[in-house]
């Protein structure tokens, strides 16, 4: 029988990412709220009015190739790129979808469909790679393609398809393909460049592969918005993609596409507009908030050094800010010393802080990860929780 009420989740959250039930703060997804305070700003330019007989068809325009795709949303990717300068437009079929998740796969069946014969084709990251990659291939059980892990261990003869994640999620690395069988023509690269946008990562050049995807979640922080886009080159494989899509969802939400193109435009309109000022750009605001938090959780880190370790980035010179900049990546990889066997048990259990452990990312459990892009009062938590580490040291002693 089914009950007429609702049954609410056990672990409600509010606002500030805290469980009522336990006071766990969760900071494992990258959940990117931390704009939010930005946008509210922004009021009536990035307020969209739709009425009720607006984008009503399936069809945006049906003698292109992505017949899904609002001819304004391709227009504003294409200037959003422009802006930022992180990646080559030219020459390229854009392909839309219900986030990039929905392009992962389907740029997975593009490459591999119809089938070799020869068995699934092996899809394979460096680790520590992202950790929904495993569980989006082998999800259906593909008779075209299966997850193969690590591509540092990957060794074996015929097709393979690489992911490069750059930079990359969970440690905001700076990333190349590793599988070294360059030439055999066996081996097909795809790049996730969710994070590849000045506030997290010097631009150092427009990126210029052959299927290469960013997401609107991670760019402007409109996760809800479900939008994804993916540049490619060659055009069966981008048709394929397209087939992908219109047999998994015909086509991607336009009352979606259409505010995405809003955002875009107001991000493109504000560097075109010398009298903003930089508080209105959207990039200026972002990189400095994450300078600012990255810096607060070294100071942290610092405290706890005997505990905890983060990465080290190189400064690099950034295209788009003209100046030798730092990675703020989108999370902290925090690495616990040798007498702490399980990273994420630990920060549970001591500091009351739910990231993710590094099993899940294909690494050893000293590492976990930590979301740096949620709210305000959630990143405060995070920063005191991990400070009271010293006193668990002291009582310890
Ligand atoms: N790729 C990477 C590397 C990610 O971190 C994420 C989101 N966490 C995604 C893809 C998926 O993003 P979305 O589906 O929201 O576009």
């Amino acid at each position: 029988k089914l009950s007429a009420k609702p049954t609410l989740n056990k672990c409600s959250l509010s606002s500030d990412n805290v469980t009522k039930e336990d006071n766990l703060i969760n900071l494992d997804h990258g959940d990117p709220t931390v704009y939010e305070s930005f946008w509210g700003k922004m009021g009536e330019k990035c307020t969209l009015v739709i009425k009720g007989n607006d984008l009503m068809s399936y069809m945006s325009d049906t003698r292109r190739l992505c017949w899904f795709l609002e001819p304004e949303l391709e227009g504003a990717i294409t200037r959003f790129h422009r802006v930022a300068g992180n990646a080559a437009v030219e020459d390229r079929y854009v392909v839309i979808g219900t986030g990039s998740t929905q392009l992962y796969q389907a740029v997975l069946y593009a490459l591999t469909a119809p089938g070799s014969g020869a068995g699934p084709v092996p899809v394979v990251s460096a680790a520590p790679y992202y950790s929904q990659y495993q569980a989006e291939t082998d999800l259906l059980c593909s008779g075209l393609y299966k997850w193969g892990g690590d591509a540092y261990a990957y060794d074996k003869d015929g097709p393979y398809i690489e992911v490069v994640t750059s930079p990359n999620n969970p440690d905001g690395n700076i990333r190349e393909a590793v599988v070294n069988r360059s030439g055999t023509g066996e081996g097909k690269v795809l790049y996730d460049l969710a994070y590849y946008w000045p506030q997290y990562t010097p631009i150092t050049r427009p990126a210029d592969y052959d299927i290469m995807y960013f997401t609107f979640s991670k760019s402007t922080g409109h996760a809800g918005s479900r939008i994804g886009w993916a540049l490619v080159k060659d055009e069966e494989v981008a048709r394929k993609m397209t087939k992908f899509i219109e047999l998994s969802s015909i086509g991607v939400s336009k009352d979606s596409q259409i505010r995405a193109a809003k955002i875009m435009g107001a991000i493109c309109d504000s560097y075109q507009d010398l009298k903003s000022g930089n508080s209105e750009n959207f990039f200026e605001f972002a990189h400095q908030l994450m300078a600012k938090r990255w810096k607060r959780l070294r100071e942290v880190v610092a405290e706890v050094s005997e505990v905890f370790s983060l990465p080290k980035y190189p400064k690099e010179y950034c295209l788009f800010h003209g100046e030798f900049t730092e990675s703020y990546p989108a999370y902290a990889w925090l690495k616990s010393n040798e007498s702490i066997e399980d990273c994420e048990k630990f920060l549970r259990e001591h500091c009351k802080i739910a990231g993710r452990g590094g099993r899940r990312f294909g690494v050893d459990p000293s590492y976990v990860r930590v979301t740096m892009l949620s709210r305000e009062e959630a990143f405060e938590q995070f920063l005191q929780r991990l400070l009271s580490v010293k006193d668990i040291k002291k009582r310890a002693l």
